[in-house]
């Protein structure tokens, strides 16, 4: 277990080390910024959609090792997905880091899995969630109409 523990934690460092999809994106649909008062997170998330799918999405910004992991693990899970699979990855995710009887094992989480963790660390639940939190806000301002078809 605590094999599996130090790979968990080297796929965190490394997203933390070189943050996949970090940057500005122009031409946004939608953006907003997240703020974790607790840790000092602050991360901001602009996304593209095109018909419902998430065709581009960037995340700024600076915090904790959890934090920006979990936005950037977040960006590459999410891009190509459309709002709809998002909004049932956040439930799925959201169960993973608060639930201790919640299933790592889920293969719609893949490398999202490595966040089980941190459900042991109640302080860092909300650096681990706050990028899910931002990207919901940035769906809720896009101007996009969203189909449910
Ligand atoms: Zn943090």
């Amino acid at each position: 277990m605590s094999d599996l523990r130090d790979l968990y934690q080297e796929v965190i460092l490394d997203h933390n080390r070189s943050p996949r999809n970090f940057g500005s994106l122009e031409d946004a649909d939608g953006r907003a910024a997240g703020h974790n008062p607790l840790c000092g997170d602050r991360l901001a998330i602009a996304v593209k959609i095109v018909d419902g799918v998430v065709t581009d999405l960037r995340f700024d910004g600076s915090g904790c090792a959890i934090s920006k992991a979990s936005a950037s693990l977040m960006t590459e899970a999410i891009k190509g997905k459309t709002v709809d699979e998002f909004h049932r990855l956040f439930e799925r995710f959201h169960a993973l880091v608060t639930d201790q009887s919640a299933s790592a094992d889920d293969a719609t989480l893949g490398k999202l899995a490595v966040f089980a963790g941190v459900r042991d660390y109640p302080a860092r639940v909300k650096c681990a969630i706050l990028a899910w939190h931002t990207l919901r806000s940035a769906f809720n301002e896009s101007h996009e109409v969203v189909s449910t078809e």
